[in-house]
């Protein structure tokens, strides 16, 4: 299969990009491909996509819900709400946040959740990518536990497939250092991408100094759980010695901001985190913490959380942010994207730059972070393949119809 996108604006001039299957083949001032389908690309700008790299999507039903509490009120009410969500309800939570997703031109997303074939039948049913989080905690009970991992050695993904599997041990105030083990030593077994919470409140902190003995990160050194493969959402209140400890064992941080700021959880200390070189991508966390799934909002609060936190204009700078948003996230799950390269992947999204919040245009990337919102996104292709065209997405209308039954 062949794409031929016509006249599109890379960065600072104008050029054809041909792909095929799912990587880009070809760039350059003009290119003629009888066989390829056109996608005339005039007024658009090519540039990759975003890798959202933690969200509970599903929670897109709880949007809303419950607002202007602390970290764990909030959890106890968002708790006894989600026992309540049935599987169907998962599904379509799922469709609803993957459609904001596209919309805003997220390719990936990393998730976790429950009812994991509900998540898994939705993305693959819409067409983008997505790391699915298996979630535990003890209180799920060994039998859950037991199923969960039986899951995930026999998941109902179709192959092929642009689903992948994540061992999810919520937070260390949920799991104990044997679930934490157990999970770790699953994921290793069969190469998953392993994915927690950490660090997120200064009470979480303390909790872990009075019982461990020592800070978050610190602790789950101790247990061997941390390495390459490894997401940490949040990591908002991290020592000296806990940003190194990250940094040497390649984990990624996922910073969050919105949810941090609107959970009052506290701001990430990026400074820190790129003096010891560690990894960092960007999330938008879960829609009842947010409250949305914009990840050019999340660059945009990013940045200028930095700046205002540091009272420094270099912190959050935009291309730096717009690489968390990106590239580093797609190189965290092993994927060769989040560039517009000559075999890469092509997870692109184009961003209609007549929209009036695109001009002038001196550098469209600063555009694109503080300009602009998710109606300067014109289309989506994800793998090789549309999922959006010109603003529209298959069954949209549907999908909102069924949000409409839930509040
Ligand atoms: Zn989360």
């Amino acid at each position: 299969m062949k794409t031929l996108i016509k006249n599109v604006y890379l960065y600072n001039k104008t050029v054809d990009i041909l792909i095929k299957d799912n990587l880009i083949n070809k760039i350059s001032d003009t290119i003629e491909d009888k066989e390829a389908e056109v996608f005339d690309a005039t007024n658009l700008a090519v540039l990759p996509a975003f890798y959202n790299m933690h969200a509970h999507s599903s929670m897109s039903l709880l949007r809303g819900f419950c607002e202007d509490l602390p970290l764990f009120d909030w959890l106890n009410n968002i708790w006894k709400r989600e026992a309540t969500l049935s599987a169907e309800d998962i599904y379509n939570g799922t469709r609803l946040a993957i459609l904001e997703m596209i919309k805003s031109g997220t390719v990936f997303f990393a998730d976790m959740y429950w009812h994991h074939s509900e998540i898994i039948r939705a993305v693959e049913e819409m067409g983008i990518r997505a790391n699915v989080g298996i979630c535990f905690m003890n209180s799920l009970g060994r039998k859950t536990i037991e199923e969960n991992f039986d899951f995930a050695k026999n998941p109902t993904i179709t192959k092929p497939s642009l689903v992948s599997l994540s061992i999810a041990p919520h937070a260390i105030y949920t799991c104990d250092k044997d679930l934490y083990k157990e999970c770790y030593s699953f994921a290793k077994k069969h190469d998953l991408i392993f994915h927690t919470h950490l660090s997120e409140t200064q009470k979480e902190v303390e909790d872990s100094l009075k019982e461990n003995s020592m800070r978050p990160v610190e602790y789950l050194n101790s247990l061997g759980v941390l390495d390459s493969k490894t997401l940490l959402a949040h990591c908002v209140h991290l020592s000296e010695k806990e940003a190194e400890i990250i940094s040497q064992n390649g984990a990624t941080i996922v910073h969050n901001p919105c949810s941090n700021m609107k959970l009052a959880s506290g701001v990430f200390d990026s400074r820190q985190a790129r003096k010891y070189n560690c990894k960092i991508a960007l999330g938008t966390d879960g829609n009842s913490s947010n409250n949305n799934l914009s990840m050019i909002e999340e660059m945009k609060i990013a940045s200028l959380l930095a700046k205002v936190h540091y009272l420094d204009s270099e912190e959050g700078n935009s291309n730096t942010v717009f690489s968390w948003a990106t590239k580093n996230g797609a190189e965290a799950v092993g994927i060769n994207a989040g560039e517009i390269k000559e075999g890469g992947v092509a997870d692109l999204m184009f961003v209609n730059i007549d929209n009036e919040k695109m001009q002038p245009n001196y550098n469209i990337i600063s555009n694109l972070i503080y300009s602009a919102d998710t109606s300067c996104v014109d289309s989506l292709m994800c793998d090789g393949k549309f999922v959006m065209k010109h603003y529209y997405v298959e069954g949209e209308e549907e999908i909102i119809e069924i949000a409409k039954r839930y509040k």
